[in-house]
């Protein structure tokens, strides 16, 4: 049985059974079948699905926003919000797709080189609880826009919302097959990734699930895209413009209750402005309203599970015990856990060597600007980092130093259908969204006519 319960009381929302083996393949069969149509279907007949499913999204962004609010507890103008993001990514997808997946000519002696982009099968998405829609979204837009079949393994707390995203799919006249979810638990995703028609695997979620099936893709021979965790350093010299920089530190920290692969977690600040910095963010974060995420004032859920609650706890607790400094919050009450900020945070502390998934703020101080990217480099993780500085070209150089996937400098560190999107070390391999990340699961085929 998969169970949704609603994080912010822990009642019971509603319990699914799981596939049978049977079931299970039915839905393999499907796919097999609706690829051999789908592949062949124009660009034109892709974008029309593409785009009524984002009409489809806008028109009941409300019931949407309130299914993702009921399953993982995120407030409710941030799920609003995130259901209006996958409706800008699948147009941005309709729109572009033909153009990114063109052939292109190269010139050899040949009498003709080209590349061309084909489609390759199933890709099957395993995606977590923190962004129901935009997770599914991100994967399905460019998969889908590719001429390949979706398999949709939500996460196990989350499943209204992957029905509902099949629904979305099916009222937008997706051909019977082309997109499925599949209910079903995690041991269930070994076999399926053994079946021929599943060409690829793109997982977003915790180290040890990547590690674990990018293991089984590697065993099978199946592409594998990776979008694991991230400790992203937001690194302050000493002339950012401090009341930007804190209020986005906030935004980027504690919206989505922390639960966010790509949040700030440790801030790097010059040794000039820390305590000031200190003083300001504390504030700032003493000023969120912590509560009933559909209550519209409010600006901090509660963490998607209570597990997840207990496990931030343990680390803020270690952290304390190793000499980290409590500046404010930390209390929890099941699921709820209070934005919480420590200072005098340092390597070897939980706190800065691990992901810290909610609402907790770690500050480090810096001597130097080499000082602060040996700090933010000092880590297991390498997905996004933020620079704040008033020298642009400052901003960049220290850009250019930082082990990761993306560094926005002056801006909050976010995802962006134009812009590549994935990470390096243990955040994983493959990028998402963009160009780029429509060629993850292609065939990138060379024609050559002599
Ligand atoms: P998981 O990585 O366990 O879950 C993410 C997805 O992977 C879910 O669909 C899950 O399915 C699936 N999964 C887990 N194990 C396997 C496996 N062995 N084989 C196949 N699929 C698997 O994350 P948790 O929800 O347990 O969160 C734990 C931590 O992971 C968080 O505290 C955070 O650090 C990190 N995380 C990172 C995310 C990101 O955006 N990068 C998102 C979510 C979590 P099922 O639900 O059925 O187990």
């Amino acid at each position: 049985m998969l169970k949704s319960i609603h994080p912010f009381d822990q009642s019971v929302i509603d319990e699914f059974p799981v596939l049978t083996v049977h079931d299970i393949q039915a839905k393999l069969d499907k796919a097999t079948l609706a690829f051999s149509h789908w592949k062949k279907t124009t660009f034109a007949q892709r974008s029309d699905v593409l785009l009524k499913a984002a009409a489809i999204l806008r028109k009941n962004k409300e019931d949407y926003a309130r299914i993702i609010t009921w399953e993982m507890g995120k407030v409710i103008s941030e799920s609003r919000a995130e259901v209006e993001k996958c409706a800008v990514g699948c147009e941005y997808f309709a729109r572009h797709a033909e153009a990114f997946l063109a052939d292109k000519i190269i010139k050899t002696e040949a009498y003709k080189s080209l590349v061309a982009h084909q489609p390759i099968g199933a890709v099957l998405a395993i995606m977590p609880w923190n962004f129901p829609f935009w997770q599914v979204f991100r994967y399905a837009a460019p998969a889908l826009m590719a001429g390949n079949v979706g398999l949709l393994k939500h996460a196990s707390n989350v499943t209204r919302c992957s029905m509902t995203i099949e629904k979305i799919f099916h009222e937008a006249g997706i051909p019977d097959g082309v997109f499925q979810s599949l209910l079903i638990d995690n041991s269930a995703v070994e076999s399926i990734l053994e079946a021929k028609i599943v060409q690829g695997v793109a997982l977003t979620g915790s180290e040890a699930a990547g590690s674990k099936v990018g293991a089984l893709a590697g065993k099978n021979i199946k592409k594998s895209v990776l979008e694991l965790g991230g400790s992203d350093p937001f690194i302050v010299l000493e002339d950012a413009d401090l009341d930007l920089t804190v209020k986005i530190a906030t935004q980027s920290r504690m919206q989505n209750a922390g639960q966010s692969c790509i949040a700030a977690k440790r801030f790097i600040v010059h040794q000039k402005i820390k305590d000031e910095f200190v003083d300001r963010f504390r504030q700032s974060i003493d000023a969120l309203q912590q509560g009933n995420p559909f209550d519209e004032k409010i600006t901090t859920g509660p963490l998607a599970r209570v597990d997840l609650a207990e496990e931030l706890e343990k680390q803020l607790k270690q952290s304390v015990l190793q000499g980290a400094q409590l500046v404010t919050g930390g209390e929890r009450d099941g699921s709820n856990f209070r934005p919480a900020l420590l200072n005098n945070v340092k390597p070897g502390i939980p706190a800065f060597d691990e992901e810290t998934f909610g609402p907790l703020a770690a500050v480090t101080t810096a001597a130097s600007d080499q000082e602060a990217i040996a700090f933010a480099n000092a880590s297991r993780y390498g997905l996004g980092a933020s620079v704040w500085t008033k020298d642009r070209e400052r901003g960049e150089r220290v850009a250019r130093e930082i082990d990761a996937g993306s560094v926005f400098i002056n801006a909050l560190m976010k995802s962006d259908a134009r812009l590549p999107f994935g990470g390096i070390k243990k955040s994983g391999y493959g990028r998402e969204l963009s160009e780029e990340g429509i060629h993850e699961f292609v065939n990138i085929k060379t024609i050559s006519i002599a």
